[in-house]
């Protein structure tokens, strides 16, 4: 982040605009709506101004910028076509510590306007960080259209009520899941539709009945996808924005992490090979406990949590203490990788069938009904299987499938570091080695794996030299591998 968004009260305060054209008037308008006493200084001022003169609005000195024009003033903006004007006026005032914004220079700013979305009392506020004011403005034009004019009034009224419901509730927890409810509810649904008087009753209605009690915890177990954001359910994200505390997994990425209510306390309760964080058993009370507190638990898990995810044993904890779940399904990584390898799983010509194992290595050897899994006209998906690659292969030749049968690896699909080797039963473990693959990894054998040549779209658009060692292990704090 190069800036720190933050929104200024200059209600009644003294604020100059060094200039008097176009630029300088919309800049002066805006301090304006925001309560601002504004002086301008330019020798001459546009028709705008000179009204805004004539009735009172505003301040003028008829006199080129001198930095004795910045006492008692607490916010400058430097709208002239004269960089050298607009270099003193920055210069001046930072030597004053007075905030300043230089239009168009972000190098002579010590703050920069945004674009707005304005439903005063609610502010959309978006900067590029001067990077490209265009995309920010077309971003909020986007924006403009998606939040009706009402949220306006809908914010005014939250706030009237503000108070009332804040005496109600003793728990914090229940306020915010009562004005979760209004807000995307049938109050909210009578103000856009502008029954204010109407949606008033029910809400207080609905907070009369609502008792002062200690919330009820819940947990949710939410399937994060295979690393790539966009692949998140909408209603996984809604619970992310809903959640107290947040207790994720290894595979969970730093984007979609990042993407959790702000406020939830994060626990990583992350394994790893030979490195359990939390054993599962740890696991399955911590949530337990966190839900007694009366908390609302998103058990955050890597692609699917009824997919080699062991959701089933944590919530079988849940349910044997009576605590409320809810299971949100992910895309699992099977699906997501394979999609975006260009691997369908089934064709009509090549597999009627697609069987997904773990290749989990145990005492150099894995556990799996071979003659099960060595089918014609068969996919086959093994997850957690790069250190058991050779063995892998070996069992599936030794037990009747061709070595010339196609198989891939991928790593970290459908993120930035994806990487695909493909190759036979028979070269796939050399290949594998040799490209230093990062888990996690995905292996597809069959036939299928032969479309890959002509179906690949996705390309990862990040420079993989410089990329972190591995994407998805990197520490949530400081952004650095895990390793
Ligand atoms: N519940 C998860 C699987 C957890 S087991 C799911 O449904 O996807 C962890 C294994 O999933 C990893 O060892 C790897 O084999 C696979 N995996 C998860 N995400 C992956 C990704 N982005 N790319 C490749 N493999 C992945």
């Amino acid at each position: 982040m190069d800036f720190l968004p933050v929104f200024l009260n200059i209600k009644n305060q003294a604020c100059l605009v060094v200039g008097g054209g176009e630029v300088a008037t919309r800049k002066a308008m805006l301090l304006l709506q925001a309560g601002a006493h504004v002086s301008i200084v330019s020798p001459e001022l546009d028709a705008v101004l000179n009204e805004y003169l004539a009735c009172g609005k505003i301040q003028h000195r008829a006199e080129y910028f001198q930095p004795g024009h910045l006492e008692s003033i607490v916010l400058v903006i430097a709208a002239t076509d004269d960089r050298v004007t607009n270099r003193q006026v920055s210069a001046a005032a930072q030597q004053r510590q007075i905030p300043v914004n230089v239009v168009d220079d972000p190098e002579l700013c010590t703050f920069i306007m945004p674009s707005i979305v304005d439903r005063s009392p609610l502010l959309i506020a978006i900067s590029s960080g001067g990077q490209s004011p265009v995309l920010a403005r077309l971003l909020r034009a986007q924006l403009e259209t998606m939040i009706p004019a009402a949220y306006a009034r809908l914010a005014a009224m939250a706030g009237n009520f503000r108070n009332q419901v804040k005496q109600h509730f003793t728990h914090p927890e229940k306020r915010r899941i009562f004005w979760e409810k209004a807000l995307q509810g049938r109050f909210a649904a009578m103000v856009l539709a502008g029954k204010d008087r109407a949606a008033q009753d029910y809400l207080l209605q609905s907070l009369q009945q609502e008792k002062d009690e200690p919330p009820q915890g819940e947990v949710y177990l939410v399937g994060a996808g295979p690393g790539n954001p966009d692949l998140l359910t909408f209603r996984a994200m809604r619970l992310m924005q809903q959640a107290d505390v947040v207790v994720y997994d290894r595979l969970v990425s730093p984007a979609i992490l990042d993407m959790v209510r702000r406020d939830a306390t994060r626990i990583y309760a992350g394994k790893e090979r030979n490195r359990h964080t939390l054993a599962q058993e740890s696991i399955n009370q911590l949530l337990v406990r966190l839900a007694q507190e009366g908390q609302r638990v998103l058990r955050l898990k890597g692609g699917d949590p009824f997919i080699f995810g062991r959701g089933g044993e944590e919530i079988e904890t849940l349910a044997a203490h009576r605590i409320p779940f809810q299971v949100v399904p992910g895309i699992t990584a099977a699906s997501g990788v394979a999609a975006y390898a260009g691997i369908p799983l089934t064709h009509r010509d090549y597999a009627q069938s697609c069987i997904f194992v773990t290749g989990h290595l145990k005492n150099n050897s894995i556990d799996l009904d071979w003659p099960h899994l060595a089918r014609p006209n068969q996919t086959i998906v093994i997850y957690m299987g790069l250190l058991g690659l050779p063995v892998l292969c070996q069992q599936l030749i030794a037990h009747g499938l061709p070595d010339s049968t196609p198989a891939a690896i991928i790593q970290q699909g459908t993120t930035q570091k994806q990487r695909i080797v493909t190759g036979t039963l028979h070269t796939l473990p050399g290949l594998a080695e040799d490209a230093h693959l990062t888990p996690p990894t995905l292996i597809i054998v069959g036939e299928v794996v032969k479309l890959h040549e002509n179906l690949a779209w996705f390309e990862p658009v990040l420079d993989a030299e410089n990329a972190p060692a591995n994407i998805l292990a990197l520490d949530p704090e400081t952004k650095q591998p895990l390793e």
